[in-house]
């Protein structure tokens, strides 16, 4: 498989540094989700996920200007 996750900044070509999106409630911490569609509101959960494509969501921090690169890719 082919990695295209790159390193250099699209902006500035500055020097991306790995991270990831977090996702905080209630004291947990938890890797931030990328959800499929749109968001829609239930009164039970907040938001209805049910049947949603969910995957973490990857981030890259440019050193230099601060620009963000987010992925969220199928694991193969
Ligand atoms: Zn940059």
């Amino acid at each position: 498989m082919t990695d295209i996750w790159y390193k250099t900044c699209l902006r500035c070509g500055g020097e991306m540094e790995e991270g990831f999106a977090l996702d905080e409630t209630y004291g947990e911490k938890k890797q931030g989700q990328w959800i499929q569609g749109e968001p829609k509101k239930s009164i039970w959960t907040g938001l209805k996920l049910s049947g949603r494509k969910k995957l973490p969501i990857a981030a890259y921090r440019c050193m230099e200007c601060g620009f963000l690169d987010l992925f969220a890719r199928d694991k193969a």
